[in-house]
């Protein structure tokens, strides 16, 4: 069997299509566009490109976009001033503070002042509880967990009564993932197990998976043979394992893999993601969905 091959690039083109379309209608009929501001703090080139990236999109999305570039230097007490001056700027539907943030800053401090109904990322507490709760108390699920079931959905898969074997507990991608594909509801009632470094028979549950999500930042870590034939495989893992030379530009480039021997394992499964051009453009697209879903929970149209 050789698998389909789920392009996280076609189902991104197509979810942005729909919010693009989403926002134009909203514009008309209520005379508003989503807003989304990113803070960044210094300039680390790779923060830099992943803020550029996702203001780029929001533009694109015709977003009422801000970047707030700021000094490496800023004291956290101005920066939770900046932080709170967008929670009361009603322009405003979602905010992101990049990560890393420089030493002298409480991460935590600063991500629990961002409003919980504009916390686009999902990392606030409170937005945590509301996946744990379920149902109509989630608004904003992580990103790329949201990424990767809405790629799952997508692409024709069951869910419900699926056996789901997730592979890693991070607050990220495992818990989150994991949370969401046990919600009772379309697109999710599957019976979920989490693995993990301390599980005993890695193998034994990979095996039985009939969607199997790899998120363990290990490459190669599923084997071929630990894959059910026909399963849905969802390989999260990005790995540099090494350096090459761009054919297009001349530079060199990291050369990435995912946690999953994908040739060999596109010969068993039914579906697979690959990497790179798998789960990774979905997480700035479903960051645009959750902006343009608290504006219309401000709205009352959600
Ligand atoms: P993380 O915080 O390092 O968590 C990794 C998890 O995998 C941990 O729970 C760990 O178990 C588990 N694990 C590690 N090695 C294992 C092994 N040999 N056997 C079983 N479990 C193992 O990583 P993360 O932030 O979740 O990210 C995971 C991967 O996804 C990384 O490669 C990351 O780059 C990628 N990622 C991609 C995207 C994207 O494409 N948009 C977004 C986020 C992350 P313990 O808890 O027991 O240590």
């Amino acid at each position: 069997m050789t698998a389909t091959i789920i392009k996280g690039t076609e189902v991104r083109d197509k979810i942005l299509e729909e919010i693009e379309a989403e926002v134009a209608e909203i514009k008309e009929k209520h005379g508003v566009v989503p807003g989304l501001v990113t803070i960044l703090l210094g300039e680390d080139p790779a923060s830099i490109s992943y803020v550029t990236a996702k203001i780029k999109t929001a533009h694109k999305l015709g977003f009422n976009e801000i970047q707030e570039s700021q000094s490496p230097d800023l004291s956290e007490e101005a920066l939770l001033d900046l932080v709170e001056k967008y929670n009361k700027d009603d322009s405003i539907n979602g905010i992101l503070v990049q990560l890393p943030l420089p030493n002298h800053i409480d991460d935590k401090k600063v991500l629990n002042a961002i409003d919980p109904d504009k916390d686009v990322d999902g990392f606030h507490p409170v937005n945590v509880g509301r996946l744990m709760i379920g149902g109509d108390a989630i608004k904003f699920p992580p990103c790329t967990p949201a990424g990767i079931q809405e790629m799952i959905v997508r692409s024709g898969v069951e869910t419900s009564g699926a056996e789901v074997v997730v592979v890693g507990r991070s607050n990220i991608v495992g818990k989150p993932i994991a949370n969401l594909m046990l919600q009772k509801g379309p697109g999710a009632n599957s019976t979920v197990t989490i693995v993990h470094t301390r599980t005993k028979d890695l193998a034994a549950h990979c095996k039985r998976a009939d969607i199997l999500i790899v998120a363990a930042g290990v490459p190669g870590l599923v084997k071929p043979e630990w894959i059910k034939p026909g399963a849905c495989v969802i390989d999260v893992g990005v790995n540099r394992i090494g350096e090459k030379i761009s054919e297009k530009t001349g530079k060199k480039i990291a050369i990435l893999s995912g946690d999953v021997d994908f040739d060999a394992a596109k010969e068993i499964a039914g579906y697979i993601t690959p990497v790179p051009g798998g789960v990774g453009p979905m997480t700035i697209t479903m960051l645009m969905k959750n902006t343009l879903k608290s504006l219309k929970f401000k709205l009352g149209i959600a």
